[in-house]
Formats: C-alpha cells, structure tokens, sequence
C-alpha cells in the first residue's frame, strides 16, 4: 500500500521502517528533516512537507507528540489526502484530542482509526506493538496488514473513541507501575537498604514483574536509555487525569501521578526516560 508516514521521532521511525521491510511504498515527513532522513536507506521516500507526504497516500499515518501537534500537521496534509484515504492516528492524544481530530477528518475526508499503540521503542524495532484500533470498520480493516507490520497483536474495538480511552487505561498502569517502582527504590535507599533486595524478594513469586526487572536497575543507577521521554508520561498524566475527570471518578493516584511527573519535569528530566521520575520521590518537596 502507498503510505504517508507523518513524524519520525522514537516511534515513529521503527514503525515506518517496519512498514517499508513489509514491502509497502513509505513516504515519510518529520518536523526536524533530520530524523526522517535515515529512512530513506530503508527504501522510504522523504517528503519535504505534510502535504507533499499525502498526496498519493492510501493510509496516513500520525505519530506525533500530541492532540495540537497532530492537528496542525493534519490541518496541512488533509486537504491534500486523495479522496478515500485512511487516516490512521497512532498518537497518544487522549479523549477531547481524540473528538477533535475526528472532526477535523470528518472535515476534510480522509476516514479516521483511531489507532494508539501499546509497547516502547524496542517493541517498535522489533515489530511487536500491540496496536488498538477503533473506528469506522472498513478503514479498520484497510489498515490491518499495516498494523501487523508494525505489531504482534491488534486489539478491535468499536467506534472511534475507544480506543483512546482503553490506552488511557493501560498508561494510567504504565503511570502507577512507574512510579510506584521509583518510590519503592527511594524507600528502600531512604531506609537504608540496597534497592537490589526489592528485586531479589520479589523474582519468581506473583508480585514480581518484567518490567521491573527491566526499569529497576536504571533506575538505581539514575541512568536509563530513552524509551519513553519523561514530558510524553507527563502529558499521559494529564490526559487521564482529564479522562477521569470527564467521568466523575475520584482516582487518588491520578492526581499525585501528575504532580510527580511535573515534579521531575521541572527538575530537569523531561527528555530523559520517563523511569527518572525516581529522583522526584529522592529529593525532599
Ligand atoms: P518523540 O520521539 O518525541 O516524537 C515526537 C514527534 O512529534 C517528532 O516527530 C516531533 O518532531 C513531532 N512534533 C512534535 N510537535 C510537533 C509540531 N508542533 N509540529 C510537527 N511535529 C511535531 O515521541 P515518541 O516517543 O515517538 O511518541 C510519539 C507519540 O507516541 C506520543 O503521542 C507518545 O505519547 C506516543 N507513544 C510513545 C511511546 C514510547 O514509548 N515512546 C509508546 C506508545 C505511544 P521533531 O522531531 O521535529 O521534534
């Protein structure tokens, strides 16, 4: 399939390579040309702006940082999207970013999937997203050789919407585990205790976790490979605090989760990974 691929940053990149090794005809466009630009050794086709991106696109493709940032790259590729395109949005943008972009769709043609992923940068690289897919079933359905290029599994749901609101589900975990690692490690260190111990209680029994094992270590060290910059956690933080706001839940994670992660922001950590909202649980307020 010919496919526009808009934004090439640590997701993007690996899902566009992906779709290129699949065989589908890449074009792809970034803000920052730099990063799109390795693609082209892939076999993808760099496009100097959103509307050039389009122009002959089956599917287009958004992985950008937000509901805005995807608004005001769409609001130039969709008017030049052929008419039928699909457009598969894969940004994280939550509900009232969701209605949004949907309007704008509607707006201007192209059928909108609201398509978020779930899996950092090394799943990317290696093709095993989990990828939710809400919206009109038939653009779904034009789009899934291209969520099994990028992914190991597909989850549908029913209309656009839903989706967001199941990855809101699953960050608000990804967001609690986060934080709840960091504070058990500053615990430990405040106590006087090898964080190491947490670990070593755990391995093999039922509160133990992958991602622990994965995270901890980093997190110790105060050293981790970005994956997931701490500013997007952040942003996620604020888009289920709206989602449970919108609903009238009184979550009491969901608030302080914010707060942490801004804590950490402030600090100076919001383009390191998002494991090093540690150090906000290891200063005092
Ligand atoms: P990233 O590396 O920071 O990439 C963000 C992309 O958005 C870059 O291409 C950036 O362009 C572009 N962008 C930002 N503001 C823009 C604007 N105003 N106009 C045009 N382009 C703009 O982030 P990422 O980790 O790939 O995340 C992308 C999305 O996927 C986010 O919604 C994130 O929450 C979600 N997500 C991330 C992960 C993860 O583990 N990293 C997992 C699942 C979902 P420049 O290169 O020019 O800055």
């Amino acid at each position: 399939m010919n496919i526009a691929f808009l934004g090439t940053g640590i997701m993007g990149a690996p899902m566009a390579r992906n779709l290129a090794r699949a065989g589908h005809d890449v074009t792809v466009w970034n803000r920052s040309a730099e990063k799109a630009q390795p693609l082209a050794e892939h076999g993808a086709h760099v496009a100097q702006d959103p509307a050039a991106a389009v122009a002959e696109a089956e599917v287009v493709v958004t992985m950008l940082t937000d509901a805005d940032a995807v608004e005001s790259v769409m609001r130039e590729a969709a008017p030049a999207a052929p008419a039928g395109a699909v457009w598969w949005q894969a940004s994280t943008v939550g509900i009232e970013g969701t209605e949004r972009l949907v309007a704008l769709a509607a707006e201007h043609g192209p059928a909108y999937v609201d398509g978020p992923v779930l899996g950092t940068k090394g799943p990317a690289e290696r093709g095993a997203l989990v990828v939710l897919a809400s919206g009109d079933a038939e653009a779904v359905q034009r789009c899934l050789p291209l969520f099994d290029a990028v992914g190991s599994k597909t989850i549908r749901l029913g209309q656009a919407g839903e989706a967001t609101r199941l990855k809101l589900v699953l960050n608000h975990w990804v967001l609690v585990v986060t934080d709840g690692l960091a504070e058990t490690i500053a615990l430990a260190e405040g106590l006087g205790l090898d964080p190491n111990l947490f670990l070593e209680a755990i391995e093999g029994g039922s509160l133990d976790l992958g991602y622990a094992h994965l995270k901890v270590p980093g997190m110790i060290a105060g050293e981790l490979p970005l994956a997931f910059p701490l500013k997007h956690a952040l942003k996620d933080a604020e888009l289920v605090l709206e989602a449970a706001q919108r609903h009238g839940l009184d979550l009491g994670l969901a608030p302080a989760l914010r707060d942490r992660f801004a804590r950490a922001a402030e600090a100076g950590h919001a383009d390191e990974d998002m494991g090093m909202v540690v150090e906000a649980s290891r200063t005092g307020p």
